[in-house]
């Protein structure tokens, strides 16, 4: 078998045998160019040079005091190999969901996670709890549409009276359509949610149809709207940028937002539709969005990002504000401390991991299992996540899953 030949990092080609400390998606990795022969029947090719990777921690706090980023340590923060420390758990609820987003779903045929898979309510709050005392501090609540879930005022309750490692309760925020807010926000907010992100791709109904083969942009409005007259905030829209489908509304959407007392997130588009259907060309990149964006107002970076997704600006100096997530055009894995519990028991390390952690086995032993397995694939989990997603790579793979079943 001839050895895989990883691309060459620019810069660096043909310096085989030294060890570089070279910066990728904004970690400091370690990389060895080894020559390695190409052998085929027998023979010898040629030599090729490969580069090896190696984790390396970055100098920091967490890592410091507490685990070794390099090592198996079984208490602790949730630290990977590149000294990330994982704070911010995304919690799938249901694939499910009531629109069929053209970038996100096919239209039929969607294959359904299987019933008996799907996490129980104690399923979720027993990995919440354990994610908790390794130092989770955040549970978004995602799906596919979380409000499709029968119980989810119970899981929102259950999942806000867990406790962080630090005694202060956990913060818990969901991403919904908002199609069944009017209905449930009341008993969410008493069951203790604290923010909520909305998607809103468009202000008119005719494209919003197309996009989401439903014709429920009024029930979604309806849902910003009794989100806005809640006490709810900060109050978050995110809208998918596309070319020729949207990409002439996005100041109608941030000044839609900036109406309803919120903030909308660009989003780029990424490769996660479940049709694998994502073509780079429609996607309209951050650049273009903040050009647009700034042919109406003056733009200011707002400063502080920490580990969250989207880099933000003040419009014309505040208060209002807008968020750009350019996953694919300015990848932020250098930072990324987020982990996914799908609604079926797999845990990911990336959105678009290729690898699952399941937890089922552990959940479901027939002694009940032990909080211990929780944890340990958890920290198995951290510690294989590589350091960045690579979409931009010529040999990246989608994963299997759809942004649905994984949980956006
Ligand atoms: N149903 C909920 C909703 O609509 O917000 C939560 C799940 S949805 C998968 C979460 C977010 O992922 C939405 O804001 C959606 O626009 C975004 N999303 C889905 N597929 C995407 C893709 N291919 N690229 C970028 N964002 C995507």
């Amino acid at each position: 078998m001839p050895p895989t030949v990883h691309r060459m990092l620019p810069g660096f080609e043909g310096r085989g045998g030294e060890w570089l400390d070279v910066e990728i998606y904004g970690l400091t990795t370690r990389v060895v160019w080894a020559r390695l022969p190409l052998i085929q029947a027998g023979e010898v090719h040629e030599v090729t040079t490969v580069p090896l990777m190696l984790g390396m921690p970055r100098p920091h706090a967490a890592a410091r005091s507490g685990a070794d980023a390099l090592g198996a340590e079984a208490s602790g923060p949730l630290v990977d190999t590149f000294g990330r420390v994982h704070r911010d758990l995304r919690i799938s609820l249901t694939d499910r969901c009531s629109l069929r987003c053209t970038y996100c779903m096919p239209e039929q045929g969607n294959e359904w996670l299987a019933k008996a898979s799907m996490l129980t309510l104690d399923e979720i709050v027993r990995v919440a709890t354990v994610a908790a005392a390794a130092g989770v501090t955040t549970f978004r609540l995602t799906g596919g549409e979380p409000l499709l879930r029968a119980d989810i005022v119970d899981v929102v309750r259950r999942l806000a009276e867990i406790e962080g490692a630090d005694g202060r309760p956990v913060e818990l925020a969901m991403t919904t359509n908002g199609i069944r807010l009017p209905d449930f926000l009341p008993g969410l907010i008493d069951a203790g949610l604290g923010r909520l992100n909305i998607s809103l791709d468009t202000l008119r109904r005719d494209r919003f149809r197309d996009l989401t083969r439903r014709d429920r942009l009024d029930d979604v409005l309806a849902g910003i709207a009794a989100a806005a007259a809640s006490g709810l905030r900060p109050l978050k829209i995110n809208a998918v940028a596309m070319r020729e489908v949207n990409d002439d509304e996005l100041v109608d959407l941030a000044q839609f937002a900036i109406d309803h007392d919120a903030e909308l997130r660009f989003i780029e588009q990424m490769p996660l539709d479940a049709g694998h259907t994502w073509d780079r060309s429609r996607m309209v990149t951050r650049d273009e969005i903040l050009d647009t964006l700034a042919t109406r107002w003056t733009l200011t970076p707002v400063p502080g990002r920490g580990g969250a997704p989207a880099e933000r600006w003040m419009l014309d100096g505040g208060p209002a504000t807008v968020g750009v997530i350019a996953s694919v055009t300015a990848p932020f894995c250098g930072d990324c401390d987020r982990l996914r519990l799908t609604a079926d028991g797999q845990l990911r390390n990336c959105l678009f991991s290729t690898t699952e952690y399941d937890l089922l086995p552990a959940l479901r032993a027939p002694d009940g299992g032990s909080d211990d397995d929780v944890d340990r694939m958890l920290r198995s989990c951290v510690r294989g996540k590589l350091p960045g997603h690579a979409i931009n790579d010529p040999g990246f793979l989608q994963p299997v899953r759809g942004m649905n079943a994984i949980g956006g």
